[in-house]
């Protein structure tokens, strides 16, 4: 059975029982049934499904794994982390991050002035708050106004400027001081897609020299013991653990030096975020080299190990992983619209009383291919096929015979690869190529998988049903903006099999895994199809249930959100339509409600029953 790699990317998230894949939490409830209970509301579209037990599970995990390693290493400080608001700032996601990180004090990052707000409104009690990115004076008092209303917040400055309007900020205001970071600039660079946080070209953070300038320039305004972290952070998903021990061993030997020099308040290295997550499907892929465990186990005796040679008192340690904790909690569900090749459906066919040869040879090896025969009939068909294709150039056949002649060749592909498996290995994949079926997804690549636009990251991709059957069909994946990059094309290194479904007859649902992380901020209304439906889905004992619906926004509000005047627009369209001569009263009255209907529902196609 094709298992789509469920075993290397799922982390036993997601089973496959009998033909449906089930959520392994439990009552364990299958995706089909979510999906259609969801459905049954007269839902039509994609729909983003959000488990907050996979959020817990994550945050759980980074925190027993480093305590786990403070044990085992006898390690004098203490583990914190705060979540990254720009990976996902959805209130459901910042909602569940909260709620399932109480018992822990997990905080919150901000890079931004609204993400600092989102910060201060949200955070809980006794749970830290770091700040990030460039910033100004107004986003500087901001964190002063968070420390005054009794939040626990650190600055963490990535220029001798921010550091400047600080003490400017102190200077002038009654506030209470908000505690202050470095962010070092480490020669050590991360690996990876996006490894270009850190190196000495970085786009963030203080050189050695200015590290000393900025303690200096602490010290003669009296601020010094405000001045409690150092932060670095190496890049998103990192795949390697070899660069992480160079940034660790670079950032503790500067912290131990600092503390030599008279920092006394420094408490904490901040390692920033970049845990990675597995994305791939396939066995050959290449895959981040380290567990949870092992990174953390890494960096409690790296930094415990140079601090004690330095003689140094063990720092608090802070990470910022966001992807690591909220990638894996939410799926996005598409119905399949269309699978183009049917158009070469065999009861398609149309053979004349009397045909151009080839197509009565073509549908000689068709009736009679069989497992012995079947690669020679294959070849010949091949080359039968760019005859007809030239002769129908040249103006020799007619349209209906290049019709059969497609259908044939198809059938005869599509049955060769079914009778047998000695085809050559290069020669299939050219033939999967050629035959791959186009399955249209009623989504946005552009709005729900932006990183696979913009960055060819892959994401598990698997229908959530149909597991009885073998999939046969070398697939690759349209979406239904009119635009020719949202498509997943089959890449026959990376093989995506998919089911032959009579969508007609049948429903066939694909989902797409670990979109959790940084998608739906990137996501881009591109052909103005918004966010898709979302739900939480709360499992229990013995049963689930769907709560917080976030509706797509409607054609009418999405033309709002760009700045038309949607009454304009409908009152326009409206006049319009009153004015046209041709229908009565009531035919007008009925299409202008259809027209509204339409309106307010949203954009994604409502084609499937
Ligand atoms: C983006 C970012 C993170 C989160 O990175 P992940 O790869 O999602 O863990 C953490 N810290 C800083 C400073 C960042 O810019």
């Amino acid at each position: 059975m094709n298992t789509y790699g469920l075993d290397i990317w799922s982390d036993n998230n997601f089973i496959i029982e009998k033909d449906e894949v089930l959520v392994n939490y439990k009552s364990k409830p299958s995706l089909l049934n979510i999906t259609k209970k969801i459905r049954s509301l007269d839902v039509r579209g994609p729909i983003v499904l959000r488990f907050p037990h996979l959020i817990k599970k994550q945050i759980t995990s980074l925190y027993n794994s480093f305590n786990y390693s403070i044990e085992e290493n006898n390690y004098r400080g203490d583990f914190k982390a705060v979540f990254p608001l720009k990976v996902n700032q959805l209130p459901f996601v910042v909602e569940a991050v909260s709620n399932e990180g109480r018992d822990f004090s997990y905080g919150l990052e901000a890079g931004s002035k609204a993400e600092l707000i989102l910060a201060m409104g949200k955070s809980l009690a006794n749970s830290p708050i770091t700040v990030n990115g460039f910033k100004d004076k107004e986003m500087i008092t901001l964190a002063f106004i968070a420390k005054q209303s009794g939040h626990d917040i650190t600055i963490t400055i990535e220029g001798l400027g921010e550091l400047k309007t600080i003490i400017q900020v102190a200077q002038e205001s009654n506030l209470k001081i908000p505690s202050i970071g470095l962010r070092v600039r480490l020669h050590s660079t991360g690996s990876g897609t996006w490894a270009k946080s850190s190196g000495m070209d970085a786009k963030f953070g203080l050189t050695a020299t200015e590290i000393l300038e900025a303690t200096k320039l602490l010290r003669s305004a009296k601020l010094l013991d405000k001045f409690t972290m150092i932060h670095f952070h190496i890049g998103s998903q990192m795949e390697d653990i070899a660069p992480i021990k160079r940034a660790l061993r670079e950032a503790g030997n500067i912290y131990a030096e600092l503390k030599v020099l008279g920092a006394q308040s420094l408490n904490s290295i901040n390692i920033g975020g970049g845990l990675a997550v597995t994305y791939a499907q396939h066995s050959d892929a290449k895959l981040h080299n380290y567990s949870i465990q092992e990174f953390s186990s890494c960096v409690i005796f790296l930094l415990g190990e140079i601090m004690d040679a330095k003689g140094v008192k063990h720092p608090n340690i802070f990470t910022e992983s966001g992807r690591f904790v909220v990638a894996s909690h939410s799926v996005l569900i598409t119905p399949v619209l269309e699978l183009f090749t049917q158009d070469y459906h065999e009861n398609l066919l149309n053979l004349q009383e009397k045909n151009p040869p080839l197509i009565d040879e073509l549908n000689e090896l068709y009736t009679h291919i069989k497992p012995d025969n079947c690669i020679e009939y294959l070849h010949d068909a091949l080359d039968h096929i760019e005859s007809l294709l030239t002769l129908f150039d040249l103006g020799y056949i007619n349209l209906q015979d290049r019709s059969n002649a497609e259908i044939l060749v198809h059938n005869i592909i599509k049955k060769s690869l079914s009778l047998t498996s000695k085809i050559n290995a290069s020669e299939l994949k050219q033939l999967q190529v050629n035959l791959q079926e186009r399955y249209l997804i009623n989504a946005s690549i552009f709005q729900s998988l932006p990183d696979y636009w913009g960055l060819k990251q892959h994401f598990p991709i698997m229908p959530i049903h149909h597991h009885t059957k073998k999939a046969m069909r070398a697939a690759s994946i349209w979406d239904i903006t009119c635009d020719s990059d949202g498509e997943i094309g089959f890449d026959p290194d990376k093989p995506l099999y998919l089911h032959d479904i009579d969508i007609t007859k049948e429903d066939y649902f694909l989902g797409f895994f670990n979109v959790g992380a940084y998608q739906e901020a990137l996501g881009m209304s591109h052909n103005l199809f918004t966010h898709p439906n979302e739900y939480t889905i709360k499992i229990n004992d013995n049963s689930f249930e769907v709560l917080n619906e976030v509706e797509s926004k409607s054609t009418l509000n999405i033309l709002n959100s760009i700045g038309y005047d949607s009454n304009e627009l409908l009152s326009k369209l409206k006049t319009d339509l009153q004015k046209s001569s041709f229908i009565t009263e009531k035919g007008k009255s009925d299409t202008l409600l259809k027209l509204e209907i339409i309106l307010t529902q949203n954009g994604y196609l409502r084609t499937t029953s």
